[in-house]
């Protein structure tokens, strides 16, 4: 790793900001008479959230075996995305890298900050070509490159990750939001020895609570005051921060959502076997599966039509579509709709 100076890298107006602060979040009272914030005296939700998520990041700290400061929570990892460039890249000047094809969120939030995106195109593999990386970032400056492992669309692992890190003079973003169904181990253990990484994950896949809106950004303390600096004050929710709170005492729920879905991914792996319209299925670390149709136009629309929806992929992966692991009801609606297939 190279001499790392966070300033450097973030935007020069983000350095200078001052957070807002919460004043009744940031201090200690026993009883307080709260008439500060023009709140409605009535109801069981009048009351804004924990700012600082508190309860939550202490939680999690424990969990992960890191500091509070070492965790920013956003309304979905997508703030986060967002956050995270805002902070890094400059409006019109700044570029960031992302693995083609993967997650289109990191594209989308560059666009809305008007920064360029430059794209690595992955191997027949998937797989991230190594000299590719090496001349694309050695031909540019590029501030933030997005590692999405397992890989979202196409559920493979990146392979030898502290590589890309070791070799890059911005910031590592590894977005681990299918981590918990992957045997491989999270980048979270690269931060004490890599103050350029930042890790995310998120409540919304293995966890079961997309809905809820939960994310959360792992990295050095430095890093992670610029996030809070930046975000929404009252960016997670009074119910959602509750929601979660409860959800992680209880550590057998997620092992029972884990357990659930891999044993249906083997049996989906099973049976995609026997159907022809499929010409291949790609190995998985995730919740979901690439699959090469023959024709995939025509199995995207004749599930549709019996209302099965699925994730179309073509063109950007030339007959493939991405289909998630559901309940063994709905994966078994699935393989007879595309048993019904000829191929
Ligand atoms: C689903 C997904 C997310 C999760 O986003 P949330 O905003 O936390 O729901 C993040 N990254 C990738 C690659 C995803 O597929």
């Amino acid at each position: 790793m190279k001499k790392f100076n966070i300033n450097s890298l973030v935007r020069k107006n983000i350095v200078k900001l001052q957070p807002y602060i919460s004043f009744r979040d940031h201090n200690e009272f026993n009883a307080p008479v709260l008439l500060d914030a023009n709140e409605c005296p009535f109801g069981e939700f009048n009351r804004y959230p924990d700012s600082s998520q508190k309860k939550l990041k202490n939680k999690l700290a424990s969990l992960k075996n890191l500091s509070p400061a070492q965790i920013a929570i956003g309304n979905g990892s997508d703030e986060l995305i967002d956050l995270i460039i805002k902070i890094f890249c400059e409006p019109k000047k700044d570029a960031i890298l992302m693995m083609n094809p993967s997650f289109a969120m990191y594209g989308f939030y560059a666009a809305v900050n008007e920064n360029e995106v430059v794209k690595l195109d992955l191997d027949e593999n998937f797989e991230i070509v190594k000299d590719d990386f090496l001349k694309v970032t050695q031909e540019r400056q590029i501030k933030i490159f997005f590692l999405c492992s397992p890989n979202n669309p196409t559920g493979n692992s990146v392979k030898d990750i502290e590589f890309f890190i070791q070799n890059f003079d911005g910031i590592v973003v590894i977005d681990e939001a299918y981590i918990e169904f992957s045997e491989n181990r999270s980048g979270i253990e690269l931060l004490a020895q890599y103050p350029n990484v930042i890790v995310l994950q998120t409540f919304s896949k293995a966890w079961g609570t997309a809905g809820a809106r939960v994310g959360t950004a792992y990295a050095s303390e430095e890093i992670i005051r610029f996030i809070n600096t930046v975000k929404a004050p009252y960016n997670v929710n009074t119910l959602s921060q509750e929601l979660i709170l409860n959800l992680l005492e209880d550590e057998n729920k997620l092992k029972e959502n884990v357990e659930n879905v891999l044993k249906e991914r083997e049996w989906l792996k099973e049976e995609f076997k026997k159907i022809d319209c499929i010409e291949k299925v790609f190995p998985t670390d995730a919740n979901f599966f690439l699959i090469k149709m023959r024709d995939g136009k025509k199995v995207y629309e004749k599930m549709l039509e019996e209302e099965v929806l699925t994730s179309q992929r073509a063109p950007a992966i030339p007959n493939c579509i991405r289909i998630n692991v559901g309940t063994r009801e709905e994966n078994e609606k699935l393989i007879n709709v595309l048993k019904g297939i000829a191929s």
